[in-house]
């Protein structure tokens, strides 16, 4: 098993409080961001690349907020431009339909030349050099938390201990658990069903408490533990923490 990758893992889950697997995910991809904003953008392996990809729209996102080096992002925008341009420009040019004349020039494949040019577009748009990194980052990392779970003793209870698996991340883990032999699978997927029921239970009745709240009749009651319960289980929901406001539910008193 790849070593490089179980302390990570080991991290993750020694730290307490939400999905150890997002964790993982978050400071894979702070490294990622870092890397193609870092010295790669001058390696002509690395342009080769990202001329032709560029960003997927969140990852272009987090690049912009990432405001270290603004040149770099300069150069990489401008030979991408460049390459999707120079790939986009002839095709639409030539989708562009024919006006239909009273006898000639009437044409029925101009639909499906405008649905490739989109399809094109909608292709290239969402090619991303720092997701496919994550991708293959997180095949491995799972691969080792299945891994570990039946070979660490002491790994296997800070499993069991996890505060909650997201569900993006519970799909993983199920996919991952589906291609080990069926009685570790069992071991495994008994102790994640475990985590994920008592996460939706303890989720549904701190949401509950929540929505009851704004009844007149329980205004004096406390928050208890349901407070910030929209942003955890948009967590739960969606793996992505860094987008829910916090600071919202603390205007709710
Ligand atoms: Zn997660
Ligand atoms: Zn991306």
């Amino acid at each position: 098993m790849e070593k490089i990758y179980m302390i990570p893992v080991n991290d993750a889950y020694s730290e307490p409080g939400g999905c150890p697997i997002c964790r993982l995910r978050d400071k894979a991809e702070t490294n990622y961001l870092e890397y193609y904003l870092g010295p790669s953008l001058m390696e002509p392996d690395t342009r080769k690349i990202t001329n032709k990809t560029g960003f997927c729209p969140v990852h272009m996102g987090k690049l912009n907020k990432a405001v270290t080096n603004r040149l770099g992002l300069g150069l990489v925008m401008h030979t991408h431009l460049k390459d999707f341009n120079e790939e986009l420009n002839p095709k639409m040019k030539s989708s562009i339909p024919a006006k239909a004349g009273l006898l000639k020039g009437r044409s029925a494949d101009y639909k499906q030349k405008l649905n490739s040019v989109a399809d094109l577009i909608d292709k290239r748009i969402n090619l991303c050099p720092i997701c496919d990194n994550l991708n293959e980052a997180m095949k491995h990392y799972v691969e080792v938390i299945c891994w570990m779970f039946s070979h660490d003793r002491a790994f296997n209870q800070k499993f069991l201990n996890a505060e909650c698996h997201c569900l993006p991340h519970t799909s993983l883990l199920l996919r991952q658990a589906a291609k080990l032999s069926q009685n570790e699978a069992s071991d495994f997927v008994d102790a994640l069903y475990a985590n994920n029921s008592q996460t939706f239970d303890s989720l549904i009745s701190d949401v509950e408490y929540f929505t009851l709240k704004f009844d007149y009749r329980n205004t004096d009651k406390p928050w208890g533990t349901s407070k910030n319960s929209i942003q955890r289980s948009m967590r739960f929901l969606s793996s992505d923490g860094r987008d829910f406001d916090e600071q919202q539910s603390k205007k709710q008193s």
